[in-house]
């Protein structure tokens, strides 16, 4: 594999320079190419030294993912990443490794078996494995601690973030960090280099320290999650075993977690943000449009947070309210939100102004029609929508794309009040806009592919996760929410607590329970949802009513203090046994049994409700593929990532043991609320999955 490696002089200095476009990674024989580089030159006797370097815009970036799938799935056999590296460390030349871009992962790991480590400024260096449930597993748990100490190293592999040429650099990491021009330095520093000084026999930093408070700490932040556990055990054997010893116990937990649910989930979240830009049917080479100028109407909740979407993506952006009280509200509020991440230290104040002098807040439709994209984001009432619609359809230059922020309306009849359904769609952003990653655009029946695809480029920019949705009610998101919080009420009244419900699915790894989040979107806003939603349901079917008694008795969740929990303070719940008792005692005057309910019951009531109503989105064509589900759920509703998703989960159960549990409650519950979803029933008689199944393909 020389192609990916050339070896050039520089005076006695051999230059190893990898080339791997784009980032250099290990892929299969890069390894063994550089290795093999680095002996040649050893034994080559025009040259005193070698340096190592990368020869695109980076150092060795990382190990290469697919590489690692195919790993993990059995396809091919590990390759001995530690003995390549312990050959290249064994050379009786020094070896300097010239560190630009990012040295991460087995970046890192080929840079501490270089005997000198010389950086350029915006060096970054970290070990990031723990981010796909692994670890170091080219003996960076064991030559890391031994540079930088071991609580440092332990850090670094189980938080998985990287540090700049100026920290290594004080942490031992780094010899030098250059001024100007990398190689030129790194030769240099090369010819003057001390004999080769091998990482594993540097022991003077590997003094045992208590990490059980980096423990704690990764047990809350990381909840749910082995990897950074096993990443902290095994740096701290690098202080009490030997090299050898702690190589062998790097690689027990290595293939453990190759292996590992965790991992497969977390590899499954990171593709599955690649695959889901690409839509089905749509040519990745169509033309897209540019955009130069947003426009947004409503300056409300959410128009205030998609205009500071676009200015933070530095694209101008004109704001468009009918008052100027509401004008000056959202300016405001927009303001106040800069102001507190200037002050938390996130963000500068000259960044900060220019931010704001992006946004041009205004009670006309002047500039309008130089926007290549106008977001409407008023309340939501469909005549609301159609007469702005009318009104850009004739302020909107032609090619301009007009995107709609409703949550609930079909996008078609607002595409009807233009000449150019063409160029409407939906653009569903999350609320806080500025924040949630997530953005679900909907497909139209007359949206051009042009517009999706210039969509999809867009919320790159826009730094969105961006996921294709049919036009269906609810979209992908809140329709599958929908059963998941039903299940969660039906449970409170059949007998168990608001805390049981809560704490079972928190402790299934979602960032609160589904009682709780009702609590922070408002029961108010639920029990209108609820409503609404009564106008689409067959009569005579259980409805479930805790929200429903809540209202009534004021209680609107966080924004008055009291919802299913108390609020003592702010967002701090604080268990109100009276509301279990009181949706308890409702449930005896209706006839409902109590029962004891396991928090297993809870978890897949809560959870297989939204995968069987996953099921029904992908088998409509709603989503396009499961992984547009998993990845809605994994950006917009903190679904745990080392979970992959809920039809990834599904998947990994089996989806014959998901649909044995669904026809349990089917007995139990009946047949309009958990009657199997047609896929469901025929993926898992086929003994395939969630992920085998693409519109139009062949489950
Ligand atoms: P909001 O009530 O906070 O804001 C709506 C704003 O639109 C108001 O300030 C109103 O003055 C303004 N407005 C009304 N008519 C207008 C017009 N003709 N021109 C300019 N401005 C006008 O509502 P919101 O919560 O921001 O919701 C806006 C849209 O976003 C709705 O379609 C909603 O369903 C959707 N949405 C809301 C959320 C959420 O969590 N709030 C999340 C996703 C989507």
């Amino acid at each position: 594999m020389d192609q990916v490696v050339s070896i050039t002089a520089i005076r006695r200095i051999a230059v190893v320079t990898v080339h791997n476009p784009p980032v250099n990674a290990l892929g299969p024989g890069v390894p063994e190419a550089i290795r093999d580089a680095v002996k040649s030159a050893e034994a080559n006797a025009d040259f005193d030294a070698v340096v190592v370097i990368g020869g695109e815009s980076t150092f060795v970036s990382g190990s290469d993912l697919n590489y690692l799938a195919q790993v993990a799935s059995g396809e091919i056999p590990p390759r001995d990443l530690r003995g390549i590296f312990l050959e290249m460390e064994d050379s009786g030349k020094p070896v300097v490794m010239a560190i630009h871009g990012s040295a991460l992962g087995g970046g890192l790991e080929l840079a501490l078996a270089g005997h000198y480590r010389v950086l350029a400024p915006s060096a970054k260096l970290g070990q990031p494995e723990v981010n796909l449930g692994l670890i170091p597993g080219g003996a960076g748990t064991q030559r890391l601690p031994r540079l930088v100490g071991v609580l440092k190293a332990a850090e670094m592999c189980a938080l998985g973030q990287s540090i700049s040429a100026q920290e290594a650099l004080a942490l031992g990491l780094a010899d030098h960090v250059v001024n100007q021009d990398l190689l030129a330095e790194a030769v240099t520093f090369a010819e003057t280099a001390p004999p080769p000084n091998k990482t594993r026999e540097r022991n003077d930093k590997l003094v045992s320290v208590n990490l059980e408070d980096l423990q704690g700490q990764v047990r809350k932040s990381m909840r749910g999650r082995n990897a950074p556990l096993a990443a902290i055990d095994s740096v701290a054997k690098s202080a009490t075993v030997s090299f050898e010893e702690g190589c062998r116990y790097e690689a027990e937990q290595f293939s453990r977690c190759l292996t590992s649910a965790e991992s497969r989930g977390l590899m499954h979240a990171f593709f599955g943000e690649r695959e889901v830009t690409k839509i089905p049917g749509v040519s990745q080479d169509t033309a897209v449009l540019v955009i130069a100028k947003a426009g947004v109407i409503g300056a409300g909740t959410m128009g205030a947070g998609i205009a500071m979407v676009y200015a933070n993506a530095g694209i101008p952006v004109l704001l468009r309210e009918v008052t100027q009280e509401a004008l000056d509200r959202g300016m405001n509020h927009i303001r106040k939100n800069y102001a507190s991440t200037v002050s938390k230290g996130r963000l500068t104040q000259p960044e900060m102004d220019a931010r704001l002098a992006r946004i041009t807040p205004q009670l006309g439709y002047d500039g309008f029609e130089q926007c290549d994209v106008i977001t409407e984001a008023v309340f939501e009432q469909m005549q609301a929508k159609k007469k702005i619609f009318q009104d850009l359809d004739r302020v909107a230059k032609p090619t301009c794309i007009l995107a709609s922020n409703t949550s609930t309306l079909d996008v078609d009849e607002i595409a009807s009040a233009t000449k150019r359904p063409e160029y409407v769609l939906g653009h569903h952003f999350f609320s806080p806009a500025h924040i949630m990653r997530l953005l679900e655009i909907v497909r139209g029946r007359g949206t051009s592919d042009a517009v999706l695809a210039s969509s999809m480029v867009l919320a790159k920019r826009l730094k969105k996760v961006a996921v294709l949705s049919g036009n269906a009610r609810g979209f992908i998101g809140n329709r599958i929410l929908h059963p998941y919080i039903r299940e969660a009420q039906f449970l409170v009244e059949e007998g168990a607590s608001v805390e049981d419900v809560n704490s079972a699915i928190y402790d299934f790894g979602m960032p609160m329970g589904p009682l709780a989040m009702c609590d922070l979107i408002g029961l108010d806003v639920e029990y209108r949802i609820h409503q609404e939603s009564r106008l689409y349901h067959k009569p005579g079917i259980r409805e479930p009513f805790c929200i429903d008694i809540l209202y009534k008795e004021n209680r609107y969740g966080q924004k008055n203090g009291k919802g299913f929990s108390g609020y003592a303070s702010g967002r701090h719940s604080v268990a109100d046994t009276a509301v279990t008792q009181m949706i308890h005692a409702e449930a005896a005057k209706k006839g409902l049994a109590k029962r004891d309910i396991s928090r297993e019951e809870i978890a897949d009531r809560c959870i297989l409700a939204l995968v069987n109503e996953g099921a029904r989105v992908l088998e409509t064509g709603t989503a396009m593929r499961a992984v547009d589900i998993d990845i809605v759920y994994l950006t917009g509703y903190g679904f745990p990532s080392y979970r992959g998703g809920p039809m990834f989960y599904a998947d990994e159960i089996g989806l014959d043991r998901v649909l044995a549990r669904v026809v349990e409650f089917q007995a139990a519950h009946g047949e309009d609320l958990w009657s199997p979803a047609p896929l469901l029933v025929k993926l898992a008689h086929l003994g395939h999955k969630f992920a085998d199944h693409h519109l139009g393909g062949h489950s």
